[in-house]
């Protein structure tokens, strides 16, 4: 039975994606628009994140989407063209953005690609990975220019890079709120284990267990799917499956650095007032 697309996905595909940074889906699904109510961008004139609302019900089709051949030869699983839609900030109304996208469908795959968009993206730098780089700062800079512009294998060596210098700053933060919530020795016997020099393969399994409970996420544990990536050998690993590497990395930094430096500052603040007390 074929799948219809949701607007979730292309919401994420409109946000997220790169210009020639396919997404790819199975050739049973069915994609008979693209286009979503709402997007989520950043505003050029607000200089804010808001919403943005589709200018049309259905999507303009320049050109409608037509066969690859001409008619006489068309292969019937084939299905492409460019398709167009924009977007409007609710708040102001002036900024708009426009993407034009390109189809693509055969007996493997359906592909969805940007194959132009107006105004670009501006670069999101996250204040947490930014301070944890230190002296790698050059190298998230660069990871984060990659990484939009769909360079896999690039943007996912300047984030190993970044992950495996700076390792034992994260494990001492996840060490500091260890102590600081009373974990189990468990945890904390997890953590030295990590300093020592052994096989990434056991590192795994001990980075499964050295995170406090209440720091997973819907049962994953965030630091051991970083071991997970750091073992990952790239030598024959395909661009988008190493962007998705890098994505892995980002994403699991983002919320590790950021929950365990917030609640490092609410103790701080909570301890202070105590105090005054
Ligand atoms: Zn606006």
């Amino acid at each position: 039975m074929l799948k219809s697309l949701t607007e979730q996905e292309i919401k994420s595909f409109l946000e997220s994606n790169s210009l020639y940074s396919p997404a790819v889906f199975s050739p049973k699904t069915q994609l008979t628009k693209i286009d979503t109510p709402q997007l989520d961008l950043l505003c050029t004139k607000c200089k804010i994140f808001r919403p943005f609302n589709s200018d049309s019900p259905k999507p303009v089709k320049y050109p409608p989407i037509t066969p690859l051949l001409s008619p006489g030869h068309r292969h019937p699983e084939l299905e492409f063209g460019l398709t167009y839609c924009s977007f409007t900030c609710v708040t102001c109304n002036e900024c708009q953005y426009k993407f034009m996208i390109n189809v693509t469908k055969n007996e493997a795959t359906l592909k969805i690609e940007k194959v132009g968009q107006y105004p670009k993206f501006k670069l999101q730098r996250n204040k947490y990975i930014e301070k944890f780089s230190g002296k790698d700062i050059d190298y998230y800079e660069k990871a984060i220019a990659c990484e939009a512009n769909g360079y896999g294998i690039a943007a996912f060596a300047y984030f190993r890079r970044i992950l495996e210098s700076n390792i034992e700053t994260l494990l001492e933060m996840i060490n500091d709120e260890a102590t600081a919530t009373g974990q189990p020795s468990t945890v904390v016997d997890a953590l030295n284990e990590l300093k020592k020099d052994s096989p990434m393969s056991s590192k795994i399994e001990i980075a499964n267990n050295a995170l406090p409970p209440h720091l997973l996420i819907n049962g994953i544990n965030p630091l051991g799917k970083l071991y997970k990536v750091l073992s990952e050998g790239v030598h024959k690993t395909p661009d988008e499956q190493c962007l998705e590497l890098a994505h892995q990395i980002k994403d699991c930094l983002q919320y590790l650095l950021a929950e365990l430096s917030d609640r490092k500052t609410n103790r701080v603040s909570y301890a202070a007032r105590l105090g005054k007390l």
